[in-house]
């Protein structure tokens, strides 16, 4: 990696190209995995785990990758001025792990963690007020049976704004280059996960003590389904403080984690 940051350092203008298509490919590579091995290879196995019954949009998977593609291309140029004071020295990234010790990792896993879930579910419920709806977070919901695809099917604005988050993360808490991609490349993964459509998680979740804090596909289902309730992103626990938990969220959640 220290080549490619090299590179890039010397060559800043090819940033946005490389960040662009770098997000582009993990983008395709979990979506059509995810896709293909959920709704095709395994649809039969998982049969009573499919969330959302009926057929897709017309063009649906096609509008889902195009909406992606604006989203990364924003996100890319949102991300180029931070990668601009980072080759200047200027963001609190270190590249030696013995700078800090081994403790630091997981505290700063955590810090990025929360940062990013209470910064998300802050916009998204700006984003579900009628002007920022309308205007930007419709596209986002179009997708009515949403599919590994749609993970990242934002307007270009919502693309822009759902980045921003990471700039005072990478100006002020010292973290390795290593960290901020493997925590990124597990948030796209997550980001996959509430679209599969197929509750995956065992029953027994929602009542064990880590499974009655995190949401699941079916909770980011149910807001696909009904525009409305459980805005959070990792954590249901902001749904449950802030009364947005979809009254069904439990009830659809042991119907459709059950095996058979
Ligand atoms: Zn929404
Ligand atoms: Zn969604």
């Amino acid at each position: 990696m220290d080549h490619v940051i090299q590179f890039l350092i010397e060559h800043i203008t090819w940033f946005p190209v490389i960040l662009f298509l770098f997000l582009s490919l993990r983008y395709f590579l979990i979506s059509s995995i995810m896709y293909v091995s959920l709704w095709f290879v395994f649809s039969k196995a998982l049969k009573k785990r499919r969330i959302q019954e009926g057929a897709l949009l017309k063009n649906q998977i096609w509008n889902e990758i195009r909406h992606s593609l604006e989203s990364f291309a924003a996100m890319s140029v949102i991300c180029t001025p931070l990668f601009y004071l980072y080759a200047h020295g200027k963001t609190t990234i270190y590249h030696n792990w013995v700078d800090y010790p081994l403790w630091w990792i997981p505290i700063n896993i955590l810090i990025f963690f929360f940062w990013h879930d209470w910064t998300f579910y802050i916009h998204h419920r700006w984003l579900h007020t009628p002007w920022a709806y309308k205007h930007i977070h419709y596209v986002h919901h179009i997708s009515r049976i949403p599919t590994p695809f749609a993970s990242h099917a934002f307007h270009w604005v919502e693309g822009a704004m759902q980045i921003v988050f990471i700039y005072p993360v990478v100006m002020w808490v010292p973290m390795h280059p290593w960290t901020f991609v493997g925590f990124m490349a597990l948030s796209a993964f997550f980001a996959s996960w509430g679209h599969f459509n197929y509750e995956l998680m065992p029953l027994g979740t929602w009542h064990a003590w880590w499974g009655s804090w995190v949401t699941t596909s079916t909770h980011h289902n149910l807001h696909h389904k009904y525009n409305n309730g459980n805005f959070s992103l990792y954590l249901r626990s902001w749904d449950r403080v802030n009364g947005t938990l979809h009254p069904q969220t439990e009830e659809r959640y042991a119907q459709y984690s059950k095996k058979d």
